[in-house]
This record gives C-alpha cells, sequence and structure tokens, in this order.
C-alpha cells in the first residue's frame, strides 16, 4: 500500500471542501466509509490515493430518520447490520439486501453508501496485472476470457456485475439518492444514480469528483410489498450468483406499480421490465410467477462461460416475486 496522508473532517462540508481543495492542487483523494471495499483496493494497488478523507466519524447522516409519510432517510454512514435489524418490517427487501451481504463482522462496520459506491469485484479490475477498458486500457479482457461471474445482461461495453446488492433494493423500492458537494446538493432516483460503461466507463455511478452520498431516502406507499433473495455458491457467506428484489403496491389483492430489479446480471441492477409488464394488475400467484420469471430473461446476451446463470436468474426472481406476495417460495427466510 502506498502512503496516504489522512483526512479527518469534523462535518461533511468539511469533507467536501478537503475532497475539493484536493482536486484543485491536483492531489488525488478518495472517501473513507468503513473502508471494508476501499482499503482493499489500496492494499492491492488498484488505488494509490495522495489523501484519505475519513468519514466513519461524523456523527450526522449516522442514523435512521422516520418521516410521517412513513417513509425513511437512512444517513449515509449507516451500517448495513442497522439497516438489517431497523427496517426488517417497513422495507424486507433492502433489510434482507443487507443482511445478506458479507460476513456479521462487515456488515457491522460497512456503510450503506460504502455498499453502494463499492467498485466492481471483476478479477481483470481488481488485480495490478491487467488493464482492461475500465482502467483506461483497449479492451474487455472478461468477454473473451475468464467470464463465469460476469454479466448476462448488458454487457455490450464491459461485463461487470453491479456488486452492491442494497442497490438492487434501491431500484425496486425507487429510492432517492441525496448528495452533497462544495456547490451544494442534489437528489437522483436510485436507477439514475447507476450508470452503464456505455455512459461512463471509469466509474459505476452519476457521483461527480468530490461528490459525496449524505441521505439515501425511501418512501413506503401504502400497501408495499417487498422482498430480495439470493442464490449463491455455498450457505456461508458468498456473493450472489444470482439475486433480485421486487416491490409493488398491493390493491384491492392485486400487484400495482411493480418493479423487479435483478442483482449480479448486468453492470447495473437491471429491471426486468417485460416481467415487470406482466405482473402488473395482477394477482401473484405460482404460476404467474413462472411466467414472469420466463420473461425476466428477455435481452439476455450470456457470454462463453456464464450461460448457467440464466435458470439461476428465472428462479430468483420466481422465488422473490412469491415471497414478496407472502407466498411460499422454497427458501429460508433471511435473519
Ligand atoms: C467477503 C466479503 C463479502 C461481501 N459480500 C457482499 C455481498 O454479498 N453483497 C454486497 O452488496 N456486498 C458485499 N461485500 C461488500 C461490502 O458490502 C462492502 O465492502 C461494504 O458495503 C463497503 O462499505 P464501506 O463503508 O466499508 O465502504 P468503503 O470501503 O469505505 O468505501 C467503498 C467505496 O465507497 C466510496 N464511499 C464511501 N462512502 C461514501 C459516501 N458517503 N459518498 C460517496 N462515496 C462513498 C469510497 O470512496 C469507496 O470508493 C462483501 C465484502 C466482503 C469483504
Ligand atoms: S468486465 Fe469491465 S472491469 Fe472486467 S475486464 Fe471487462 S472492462 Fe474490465
Amino acid at each position: 500500500m502506498k502512503s496516504f496522508e489522512r483526512v479527518q473532517p469534523q462535518s461533511w462540508d468539511e469533507a467536501v471542501a478537503a475532497l475539493a481543495a484536493a482536486k484543485k492542487a491536483g492531489v488525488s483523494a478518495e472517501a473513507k466509509g468503513a473502508g471494508t471495499e476501499l482499503v482493499d483496493r489500496l492494499k492491492e494497488y488498484n488505488l494509490a490515493p495522495d489523501r484519505v478523507v475519513d468519514l466513519r466519524r461524523l456523527t450526522s447522516h449516522s442514523s435512521i430518520q422516520r418521516r410521517p409519510s412513513g417513509g425513511v432517510s437512512i444517513g449515509a454512514l449507516v451500517t448495513l447490520s442497522t439497516v438489517a435489524d431497523v427496517l426488517k418490517s417497513d422495507f424486507p427487501a433492502l433489510a434482507d439486501a443487507c443482511l445478506g451481504a458479507a460476513t456479521p463482522q462487515i456488515r457491522n462496520a460497512a456503510t450503506l453508501a460504502g455498499n453502494l459506491c463499492q467498485r466492481p469485484r471483476c478479477w481483470y479490475f481488481r488485480s495490478s496485472e491487467f488493464q482492461c477498458l475500465k482502467k483506461g486500457g483497449v479492451e474487455c479482457l472478461a468477454k473473451s476470457g475468464e467470464n463465469e461471474f460476469h454479466a448476462i445482461f448488458g454487457n455490450d461495453t464491459c461485463a461487470i456485475v453491479h456488486p452492491s446488492a442494497a442497490g438492487v433494493a434501491l431500484v425496486a423500492l425507487d429510492a432517492r439518492i441525496e448528495t452533497l458537494t462544495t456547490g451544494g446538493g442534489r437528489t437522483l432516483a436510485a436507477a439514475d444514480f447507476f450508470v452503464r460503461p456505455e455512459a461512463d466507463i471509469l466509474s459505476e455511478n452519476a457521483l461527480k469528483p468530490g461528490e459525496l452520498i449524505v441521505e439515501i431516502h425511501v418512501e413506503r406507499p401504502q400497501g408495499l410489498r417487498s422482498a430480495y433473495r439470493k442464490i449463491k455458491q455455498k450457505q456461508a457467506f458468498d456473493w450472489p450468483l444470482a439475486d433480485a428484489a421486487v416491490a409493488w403496491r398491493e390493491e384491492g389483492g392485486i400487484a400495482k406499480d411493480v418493479r423487479i430489479v435483478i442483482g449480479s446480471a448486468a453492470p447495473v441492477p437491471w429491471r426486468a421490465k417485460a416481467a415487470e409488464a406482466l405482473v402488473e394488475g395482477k394477482k401473484i400467484d405460482g404460476a404467474l410467477a413462472a411466467r414472469a420469471a420466463h420473461a425476466a430473461l428477455e435481452g439476455a446476451t450470456p457470454l462463453g462461460k456464464n450461460a448457467y446463470k440464466l435458470p439461476m436468474v428465472a428462479a430468483v426472481v420466481r422465488r422473490t416475486l412469491l415471497a414478496s406476495a407472502r407466498l411460499p417460495d422454497g427458501t429460508e427466510a433471511f435473519g
């Protein structure tokens, strides 16, 4: 690891000012939440900043606020464990996505904002020995190389799968992400926060240099139903081979405003729009969930070594839909 200067701001304004000052001085700087992902990259020489701006000890944007509307605002520094504990009954999709990620030790430290901004796990990207398209090289090495854990949707340019489980749930829940820079802040729909490689090959999100996430807002409309399910290689902690989050409003027994989002399958949390259209306005049952699971594969373009993911994606979509309707889905509940 290259040595770096550690900056400990006293406020979020100081944090964004420190990042802006570094940029102005031509000094490379990175923000740090708990560091469970960032420090790995520093150790692997995937990243070698001159400064690290440590957000972890800031006291604001570190709790969950309930709003009179029934929605919540989740501070950027809230840990995955806290989200899983506190929001289990309000937003099972988000709580289970956080509960299913990593290990208890990591979840107790890892922040929600850090989870959304973590960089891809593609082994070519992580290894200092390869210079692929995402690191300024000329080609995607995974497409013709080792791609068993890579994308089966939207993989034309770069075939990463976005690593954030919370992101899958937040897109399904149509959450909004509030940011801060020295120039003020803005609020983005979660779906617009994640950007495809065709829009920006060097980043997976819409944050500008020096821009930080401060809050994540989630509404809770009347009759909200949601669920998250994950298929992994081993029962102990593991990254998903396929995961999905589903959210909809129950109105007179039928599903309205259906959002079905697939994870671990595309460079961004991937909305299965054909499946959403199929389920919209209907009562969810086993037969409909099976048809939607099939529709969720529309547009898939598996690579040489990852076609095995197709039945997994279909299975996880079917199970998540059933779980969201509180029907048996054949899997054990999280937690
Ligand atoms: C063994 C293992 C298994 C894992 N399994 C899963 C899994 O199944 N699902 C899953 O989703 N994750 C998984 N993870 C990843 C884990 O969830 C992340 O490492 C963690 O959420 C990152 O949070 P952090 O606070 O430590 O972020 P950091 O490491 O501090 O930061 C990560 C990135 O986010 C940026 N960042 C941090 N805070 C902000 C902010 N407020 N605004 C803007 N940018 C910010 C940093 O600059 C950095 O680029 C796993 C990790 C490990 C080690
Ligand atoms: S999938 Fe993306 S990160 Fe991985 S080798 Fe291809 S361009 Fe690089």
